[in-house]
């Protein structure tokens, strides 16, 4: 059995990570069940540059390998935004995930549509040594004006699939994980996972 530390303290994230990994032979921690509080600036310019920060700063402080992601989506009405701001991108001080949805749709509300978009991940892995290695997925889809399913966390009652004829926030948990940026970020991530151990 190897320990993990899924460093992020994001529930979404960490039920669908643990269930990501379920089945590897590992014993997954969170930095809650360590008592660890480590608050990490993403000052990043990049997805793998906060997450690399990320995982870095909590193998050293756990003693123990460390999984993060950072992820964003990106609107290319928008330019790309809110992207590597998509925590942040609403001005609203203590900002919850409905603050964030409407936001992004007044900022879209006169661009005619579709409003095509993307979800991003990069996932790192770090040991205590300082040494990291990356995976990135992405998610290809569409904005829309009106929520839909009550699933998931973040932008996905607003981002639609059009293959699948839904958004992201009325796919169960198994079906999420089998085409989200992060599931692909964490599929392409497992076989470093077993290099790092080897
Ligand atoms: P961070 O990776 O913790 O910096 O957060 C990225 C932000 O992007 C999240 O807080 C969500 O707003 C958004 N996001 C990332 N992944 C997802 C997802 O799977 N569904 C919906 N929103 C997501």
């Amino acid at each position: 059995m190897r320990n993990i530390l899924v460093a992020t303290n994001n529930k979404g994230k960490i039920d669908e990570i643990k269930a990501l990994l379920d089945g590897l032979g590992l014993i997954l921690h969170t930095p809650a069940d360590l008592g660890l509080t480590l608050e990490v600036i993403e000052d990043g310019q990049t997805y793998a540059e906060n997450a690399a920060k990320k995982a870095a700063a909590f193998a050293q402080a756990s003693g123990m390998m460390a999984l993060s992601d950072d992820s964003g989506l990106e609107v290319d009405a928008l330019g790309g935004q809110p992207g590597l701001h998509s925590h942040r991108f609403c001005p609203i001080p203590n900002a919850t995930d409905a603050n964030r949805r409407k936001y992004l749709l007044e900022r879209l509300s006169d661009i005619p549509r579709p409003w095509t978009a993307r979800f991003k991940a990069t996932v790192a892995i770090a040991l205590p040594s300082g040494q990291v290695k990356l995976a990135t997925g992405q998610c290809d889809g569409e904005i829309i004006p009106d929520e839909r399913g009550t699933n998931g966390f973040g932008y996905d009652p607003i981002f639609f699939i059009p293959e699948l004829g839904r958004t992201m926030a009325e796919l169960g948990m198994d079906e999420k994980n089998r085409l989200s940026h992060r599931a692909r970020a964490i599929q392409n991530a497992i076989p470093i996972l077993y290099r790092v151990w080897d």
